[in-house]
């Protein structure tokens, strides 16, 4: 075997164990709380990783990546078969249409006109019914998209007429945190929101997305269906360009 194959073997071991290490985790904090661990989905957040270290991740048994930019997805995801993907990062009106061609699963639906956009688009390409979730700005953080949780109450009899999204439930991003159980009352607020807003819409489904690399623990003991995790797969993210 040629010293590349060796290398590109090393790099699948090393994603296997990381990926083996996080669902470990998952399961522990699921069953600190007697929860099933079936019922939390782990999306592999791969910004900034190459397409080619991706391919290693499809060998090591990875199925579900998150991306955070249509552009940067745009060029991975044809190039990688057999996997799903879901939007995490906020999606621009102009790339509507692109991250319904490319996702799966759009997480980081922030606004009515989004959504409107949204399932138009999709009734135009195909009619497929889209899989959503509506992300909210639960600790009201200025320096993110999401919708306002009043505002949710709102808009939520309309949402659940757009005729090409499913509302499978909600996302969250948590506040920079200096420790994993700070995240944890933003955790609660989601569900308690989902709570209340599913008994009396029906229309929305019962999806958490929250947690991250640093409190995805925290959030699968507090219900979380949907964790989104990169560095603690793929490992630290390169700082970001002029920032
Ligand atoms: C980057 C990102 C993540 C993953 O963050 P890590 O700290 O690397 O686990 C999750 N969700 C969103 C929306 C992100 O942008």
């Amino acid at each position: 075997m040629g010293r590349q194959d060796d290398e590109q073997d090393h790099g699948v071991e090393a994603l296997r164990e990381a990926h083996e290490h996080v669902l470990e985790r998952i399961d522990a904090a699921c069953r600190r709380v007697e929860r099933d661990s079936s019922g939390v989905q782990l999306v592999a957040v791969s910004k900034t990783v190459p397409v080619e270290r991706l391919a290693l991740a499809v060998r090591a048994g990875f199925e579900v990546f998150g991306e955070n930019r249509v552009q940067e997805a745009a060029s991975k995801i044809p190039q990688l078969g057999g996997v799903r993907w879901h939007l995490v990062g906020h999606l621009q009106a102009n790339k509507a249409r692109s991250a319904l061609e490319l996702f799966d699963v759009i997480e980081s639906v922030d606004s009515i006109d989004l959504a409107r956009r949204l399932s138009r688009l999709a009734g135009e390409l195909d009619g497929r019914v889209r899989p959503v979730l509506l992300q909210v700005n639960v600790d009201a953080d200025p320096a993110k998209t999401g919708f306002d949780p009043p505002a949710i109450d709102a808009a939520l009899p309309e949402l659940a007429e757009l005729p090409n999204l499913r509302l499978d439930g909600l996302m969250t991003v948590g506040r920079l945190a200096q420790s994993a159980e700070d995240a944890r009352p933003t955790f609660v607020a989601l569900r308690r929101l989902s709570d209340r807003l599913r008994a009396v819409s029906p229309a929305l489904g019962g999806e958490l997305s929250m947690g991250m690399s640093d409190d995805f623990e925290v959030a699968c003991e507090e219900g979380a269906t949907i964790v989104r995790v990169g560095r603690a797969l793929f490992g630290a993210r390169p700082a970001p360009r002029g920032g």
